[in-house]
């Protein structure tokens, strides 16, 4: 069995036998404020390598890179514009990543080939801990197999992705639950990839206009980022939306109900789950809450689709996404 370890604390030693491990070129999953990553050495193309065959990821598929401080990212990129500082300023340490013109440095390995590099500096003290005693970015995408579900707690790294990773960091549920918003900077308008805890309105107020990549919210829209794939975030079970309040009029298997701020009278034999009307809270419970219906062996989950408004919109696009229909 992999090894879960408890970490009490920034101070904790594990943190030096993590970091040893990583500086020898093996996989030490960690603790985020979004969700678990699964990391390595992000400077050693062997060691990233190995994250792609434990997760199962396609090749094409870039990785994103994290640093301890914003000066760790200058010898990473080509390029720092005026609005990486900005960004970097007011949101790092935070569940922010930029996409930027890389530096020859980075591996083409992290890159999937491409020219741009995504860089993430995580507010949690366990991930900066590590950071700071490995002294090298660490790459470093969500700690499961790939299309499946993210993890939010060390159980859902050691179900997903098992013997593959060398130590499994423990420190508890991650508070956002749902992964980084990624903006990328490297195009002539500032464009949003994936929606995530820090919002187009709080970009727009620093930046002025940003684009969202249509991929990023609706599902069957052209694929043109790497690792935007429609099917994606799924749990095992089927996934269906309806709209809030719809409920069910007869149910076959074993059926969940997921309502959102209310609960409508369900058919016997329905497991009805009552989330509040608050994005955030939703965000931080909703993976959770997904694992935990898939283990318990449900095979059909029906949920309410969220509200309209962009405080919704992260929550909106991972649950497209994990109902979207498997890809022939
Ligand atoms: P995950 O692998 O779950 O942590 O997600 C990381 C996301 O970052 C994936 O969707 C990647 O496609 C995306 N990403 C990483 N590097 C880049 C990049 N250079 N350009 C665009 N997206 C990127
Ligand atoms: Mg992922």
């Amino acid at each position: 069995m992999t090894r879960i370890h408890r970490v009490t604390g920034p101070d904790d030693p594990v943190i030096r036998e993590a970091a040893a491990i990583l500086l020898a070129g093996g996989l030490v999953a960690f603790p985020t404020e979004t969700v678990y990553g699964l990391g390595a050495d992000g400077l050693n193309s062997e060691a990233v390598a190995r994250i792609y065959a434990a997760k199962g990821r396609p090749a094409t598929n870039p990785m994103i890179l994290h640093v301890a401080a914003v000066e760790w990212s200058r010898s990473l990129v080509s390029q720092w514009p005026e609005a990486a500082q900005l960004l970097a300023e007011r949101y790092w340490p935070g569940p922010l990543t930029l996409v930027l013109p890389a530096a020859a440095t980075v591996p083409a390995i992290v890159r999937a080939g491409g020219p741009t590099v995504a860089l993430r500096c995580p507010a949690h003290p366990v991930a900066q801990a590590l950071l700071r005693a490995v002294g090298r970015p660490l790459a470093a995408p969500s700690a499961n197999r790939s299309q499946h579900l993210s993890p939010t707690l060390a159980e859902h790294v050691a179900s997903s992705l098992g013997e593959a990773v060398d130590l499994i960091l423990d420190g508890g549920p991650t508070r956002a639950g749902l992964e980084s918003t990624i903006l990328d900077l490297s195009g002539t308008r500032p464009r949003i990839l994936r929606p995530g805890p820090v919002t187009p309105a709080e970009l727009t107020s620093i930046l002025g206009p940003v684009d969202i990549w249509e991929g990023a919210t609706a599902v069957g829209a052209r694929q043109d980022a790497p690792g935007m794939a429609e099917r994606h975030y799924a749990p095992r079970a089927r996934l269906e939306l309806v709209d809030r309040g719809a409920g069910l009029t007869s149910s076959a298997g074993r059926v969940a109900y997921v309502g959102i701020g209310a609960l409508p009278a369900l058919p016997a034999g329905v497991r009805g789950v009552l989330l509040p009307l608050n994005a955030e809270a939703v965000a931080a419970q909703l993976y959770a809450l997904l694992h935990e219906l898939d283990g318990a062996g449900f095979e059909l989950i029906v949920m309410e689709r969220p509200p309209e408004g962009e405080a919704w919109l992260a929550v909106q696009d991972r649950l497209q996404r994990a109902s979207a229909k498997e890809l022939a």
